[in-house]
């Protein structure tokens, strides 16, 4: 059983030394006694708060459970049962949860896996579209900003798993949807293919106040935060009276152990802006309502989802470290074994 291993806890950027591929044994049959179900791995989801979990507990403003040094590093993925001692699960059902990243996998808390009900769209899609990604991108634009057509929306990070998703449901909504992304690239995806009305390479721009002025000459309704750092700085000048920002993630802070707040944050007060994190796992009741609303989407070509698929378990630590460089064009998954 091939594994991924963390190392020790990290600070700063990461490096593939970091990690280690470790093979060890693996029953093929979950253990008398335990509860539990044993999968194979199919997909596995690469994200960005994984880092966050790579520091120690005490570092400060820690939220997430660390990893633990020495031990397989687990997140989202998508898996095939091959034995189960859980009477919901039977062998060969493909379920998505928490799995370790690691070719075969046993699943102690086996409350923490779905069973795949979907057929007709690809089993990948449960490490994204179909699973925290999506719903991130929906009950954050949705819910927390309450959008209203005609509305001038900016998503950062917008050609990323959460951003692409996030422009597509803006422009369904009927607002007005630009992207940043940092490269030509990502630039010219989020406006020939994914429907943005604009989109712009925020590392060719010198001064982003300048940018969002030349395309929001009237201030920016709502802005869907991925990024964090400068670029926060420069939308709290361009927002108009009575906006609201949406602060799914900080990108740009979490290889920093002493990360900087913003400086124009009285803009708040002056222009009355409503700025609200959220967990998606404080939302996962949604999670019908959602799909609901989605697959038809999905079905209908209406929303475009975009993958980037990586070959074999190995990968994982570049794929990871990727995200932290720009690598990933949409939704980063590991391909383990084929369905
Ligand atoms: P992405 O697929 O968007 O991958 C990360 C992207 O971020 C990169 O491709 C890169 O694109 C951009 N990026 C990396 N470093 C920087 C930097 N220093 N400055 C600006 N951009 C940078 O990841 P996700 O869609 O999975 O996640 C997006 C955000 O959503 C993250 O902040 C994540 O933590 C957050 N999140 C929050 C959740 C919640 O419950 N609140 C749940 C899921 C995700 P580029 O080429 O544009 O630089």
């Amino acid at each position: 059983n091939k594994q991924v291993i963390l190392k020790h806890h990290v600070s700063g950027f990461p490096k593939e030394t970091d990690f280690e591929l470790r093979t060890s044994s693996i029953n093929s049959k979950v253990p008398e006694g335990s509860n539990g179900v044993l999968l194979q791995s199919l997909y596995l989801s690469v994200d960005p708060y994984m880092r966050l979990r790579m520091r120690r507990m005490e570092d400060p403003g820690h939220y997430f459970t660390s990893f633990t040094p020495g031990s397989v590093i687990d997140g989202g993925g998508v898996g095939r049962v091959l034995d189960s001692r859980d009477p919901n699960f039977k062998k060969g059902d493909l379920v998505r949860g928490m799995i370790g990243w690691e070719e075969y996998t046993l699943v102690t808390a086996p409350e923490t896996l779905y069973k795949i009900e979907h057929n007709d769209v690809p089993i990948s899609y449960y490490t994204g579209i179909l699973s925290a990604v999506g719903l991130t991108a929906y009950v954050g634009f949705f819910e927390v900003c309450s959008p209203k057509k005609g509305e001038y929306v900016f998503v950062s990070a917008a050609s990323g798993a959460v951003g692409h998703l996030v422009g597509q449901f803006a422009k369904l909504a009927g607002c007005y949807v630009v992207g940043s992304a940092g490269s030509k690239e990502k630039v010219d995806l989020l406006k020939d293919k994914l429907g943005f009305d604009e989109a712009f390479n925020y590392k060719e721009e010198e001064d982003l106040n300048a940018t969002l002025k030349r395309f929001f000459p009237e201030g920016i309704d709502i802005y869907f935060e991925n990024v964090g750092g400068k670029m926060l700085d420069a939308v709290l000048l361009n927002m108009r009276t009575h906006g609201r920002i949406s602060v799914c993630g900080m990108i740009s802070l979490y290889n920093s152990d002493q990360p900087e707040g913003p400086k124009n944050i009285m803009s708040l007060v002056y222009k009355r802006i409503r700025m609200e994190g959220f967990m998606v796992r404080d939302y996962y009741s949604f999670y019908p309502k959602y799909f609901d609303w989605v697959l038809p989407y999905i079905r209908e070509g209406k929303v475009i989802y975009i993958e980037d698929i990586v070959e074999g378990l190995e990968s994982c630590p570049d794929a990871l470290i990727g995200l932290f460089k720009g690598r990933n064009i949409g939704k980063q998954v590991i391909r383990v074994a084929y369905e």
